[in-house]
């Protein structure tokens, strides 16, 4: 939901006009509005909105002819787009971003929305022209300060005021989809940085990505304690490039700052540290915190490379190696141009876009008229509609067999998605109530095993004393989120040391392959694992 309601107010001052850009509508249906005769009808008024509009027109839907505000369910707002965007199709326009806000009163569910279109077709961008990146950290050690200054190339006040920009929930909330996840993006052409003036606004992040030959996008994931499911979640279920941990030079490392780099590193993302606020603390304390940024590194069998010493073009070159320390002021403006200059040139990760097409499901929903639609991150290959799939498994471990009958992209119905994107998948042959986070759509001849329980090799980040056999935590692996029972080879595991283990979903089986990571925690401890075999 948009706090800022400038651009619904604009609109609607503005309000429809023959021969204008503006369109208002209640909602769209696909029953009533994608009926012969009727979508031809609808799709040349909005060519022609879009052309009166110098190739940008705007549909307020949630709002009567006059303009005054109805408000409409997710649902029906969800449906709206999906309608509009095929109309969008049909007279050679785009939806380019869409805004909502909440309406106060009735039932609590209305929402108004602003899509903007644009003529063409919509931008595709190559995946390795688009750079993602995992924020972490102790809780108000500066990650969105820093990210949000970097982003928009606005100083901060040390007082939060870059932060602002970036601790608001995306749109996206109603779509479930990253519902807990903030994202920023700035990009790069041949000039240097494209930097947002304002992240709030969605036509600047529109007219960044329009510009950018290279983009940078951030996960910002959130580091207080009640919040860690979110940020493994953010680490794990999401297709990230790069991990940036943010250090602040006053606190120095803390126990949050030791579990957030574990879980990186487990990941296997190439890591940074940025130590911030260092305009806070003399020079002395920076280099303190350095020297135990770089023993906390050593301690985890990594090599740290202070850019101080080494210059960042080291740092660019050898980052997956070495684990690159760069001092950085969101305030005074120490490291940002060092960080511009890593971001413009650190390489997109090898993607899996050959693989055969695997994606754990995050979340489920309905769409009237569409059916279920399962979202989450492409991890491996790709997907088209009319693909026949397998899903599950379902508790009893079996697979299901179902059919894309559309995907979803941000607003935008697509062809064809492959691995990294974040889609929304209708399917066919399953009921929404069905599908659960966790399981897995993989292609209709995958043969996959249902696993109940796998060996694994743990390390145990956090844990007052020894885990027993029985130790009971959640297990965090892809989108699954499941109670399960350890067994640790010779009875026990010590805090701090590589073991073995026996994993045991407590409740059902999940797909589960050799080689893939994953996270446990239980109470105030946590580890980290990867799965060795998965024939027990
Ligand atoms: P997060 O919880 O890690 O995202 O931390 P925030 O970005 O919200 O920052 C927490 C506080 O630290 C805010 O009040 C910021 O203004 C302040 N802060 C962040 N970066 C700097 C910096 O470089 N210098 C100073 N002096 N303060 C900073
Ligand atoms: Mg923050």
């Amino acid at each position: 939901m948009s706090a800022d309601r400038a651009p619904l107010r604009r609109a609607l001052e503005r309000g429809e006009e023959e021969g204008g850009p503006i369109e208002f509508k209640t909602r769209l249906t696909r029953d009533t509005h994608l009926a012969d005769g009727r979508m031809e009808s609808l799709a040349a008024q909005l060519r022609h909105r879009v052309l009166s509009g110098d190739g940008e027109a705007t549909y307020v839907v949630g709002v009567d002819d006059d303009g005054a505000i109805a408000g409409i369910s997710p649902d029906a707002f969800s449906e709206s787009m999906d309608v509009l965007s095929l109309l969008a199709d049909e007279a050679d326009a785009h939806i380019e971003d869409v805004e909502t806000w909440g309406i106060d009163g009735g039932d609590g569910e209305g929402l108004v929305g602003v899509a903007t279109l644009r003529e063409g077709a919509m931008l595709d961008r190559e995946d390795d022209e688009h750079v993602v990146v995992g924020t972490a950290g102790h809780v108000d050690h500066g990650k969105s300060t820093l990210v949000g200054t970097l982003v928009t190339g606005e100083r901060d006040d040390g007082e939060g005021g870059t932060r602002s920009f970036l601790d608001v929930q995306p749109h996206e909330v109603e779509r479930g989809l990253s519902a807990d996840l903030s994202y920023a993006v700035y990009g790069f052409d041949d000039d240097g940085p494209v930097r947002m003036d304002n992240p709030h606004r969605k036509s600047d992040r529109a007219r960044v990505v329009q510009e950018a030959e290279r983009l940078v996008s951030f996960v910002d994931t959130v580091g207080h304690e009640p919040w860690l499911r979110t940020t493994i979640r953010g680490l794990v279920g999401q297709k990230l490039d790069y991990g940036l941990l943010a250090v602040a030079a006053d606190d120095g490392p803390t126990k949050t700052t030791r579990e957030h780099l574990g879980i990186l590193l487990a990941t296997e993302l190439p890591t940074m540290v940025a130590i911030t606020k260092t305009d806070a603390v003399s020079d002395e304390r920076v280099e303190d915190v350095e020297d135990e940024v770089e023993a906390m590194l050593r301690e985890v069998g990594e090599t740290p490379l202070p850019v101080e010493r080494h210059g960042i073009d080291a740092a660019i070159e050898e980052i997956g190696t070495v684990v690159p320390i760069l001092r950085t002021s969101a305030v005074a403006g120490d490291g940002l141009d060092d960080l511009d200059t890593l971001f413009e040139a650190l390489p997109k990760r090898e993607s899996d876009a050959d693989a055969p097409f695997r994606m754990y499901v995050d979340r489920s929903y309905n769409v009237t008229g569409v059916g279920a639609v399962a979202s989450g991150t492409i991890n491996a290959g790709s997907v088209e509609a009319g693909d026949e799939l397998l899903l599950g498994p379902m508790a009893d471990g079996s697979f299901r067999d179902v059919e894309v009958r559309s995907i979803e992209m941000h607003y935008h119905r697509v062809d064809q998605a492959s691995a990294g994107r974040i889609v929304g998948i209708a399917l066919k042959g399953v009921e929404e109530s069905e599908i659960e986070r966790g399981m897995a759509l993989l292609p209709r001849d995958a043969d996959p095993e249902p696993v109940r329980e796998f060996e694994a090799e743990v390390v145990v980040l956090n844990h007052p004393t020894k885990i027993g056999d029985g130790y009971e935590p959640v297990v965090h692996l892809e989108t699954v989120s499941e109670a399960a029972i350890f067994s640790p080879e010779g009875g026990r595991l010590l805090p701090g040391d590589n073991g073995n283990t026996t994993v045991r979903f407590k409740f059902r089986p999940y797909l589960v392959e050799e080689g893939q990571r994953f996270v446990f925690r239980e109470g105030r401890s946590k580890g980290v694992g990867t799965v060795r075999s998965i024939d027990t």
